[in-house]
């Protein structure tokens, strides 16, 4: 028995073996656990074998279970697994991708350490509502990541946060909308992303 709001997750391995995925994902069901999870993914796998690996497992998890695929991923990557059925993630991502100076936006990542930016006085995203992109530039935050001072690891931390936190209640509101397939493909298209072609 589990204490009230716990839920017991399975975790679905098999490494990139087709068999030993659906495998896993069979017996794992017959146990009927609360929650189903797609681990061993995203270690160093090909984007490719990471999808394909869902995409072998997502058709034997209840749709009316949470279904986690654990460590991803990119903004792009999240909306694509959202698409093929997935509920949940947990990723370092957000600010791990800030501290080395990725930020994430709609239109695609920018390296905001690149000398492009040396004297770019916009917001690190101009479309961005958060209390990093109001206040502060790009080749000042910049200037804070070069002379390795923390503050610029924390905006730049904050900003990309702010970002995933706005893209999964854009995922929300989409999906309560029943417009998913139509967001989905604005936001690949906009975000530049390799995984519109395999839409
Ligand atoms: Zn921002």
């Amino acid at each position: 028995m589990h204490e009230r709001g716990q839920r017991l997750f399975a975790i679905v391995q098999g490494s990139s073996y087709e068999d030993l995925r659906r495998q896993s994902a069979e017996e794992l069901l017959e146990i009927d656990f609360d929650a189903y999870a797609i681990g061993g993914v995203s270690v160093g796998e090909s984007v490719q074998e990471m999808f394909a690996a869902l995409n072998w497992v997502i058709p034997f998890l209840p749709k009316d279970k949470p279904r986690y695929f654990m460590g991803i991923g990119l903004p792009d990557q999240i909306v694509k697994a959202v698409g093929l059925g997935i509920d949940m993630f947990d990723c370092s991502i957000p600010t791990r991708y800030g501290r080395h100076g990725s930020a994430f936006t709609n239109k695609g990542k920018l390296n905001i350490l690149n000398s492009e930016f040396s004297k770019d006085l916009r917001p690190l995203d101009e479309s961005c509502d958060c209390g990093v992109c109001q206040n502060y530039t790009r080749c000042y935050i910049r200037h804070l990541l070069n002379m390795h001072e923390i503050t610029g690891v924390r905006l730049m931390s904050y900003h990309n946060l702010h970002f995933y936190i706005k893209l999964m209640e854009r995922i929300r509101t989409a999906i309560e909308a029943d417009s998913y397939a139509e967001f989905q493909k604005q936001f690949l298209t906009d975000y530049n992303s390799e995984l519109l072609t395999t839409l």
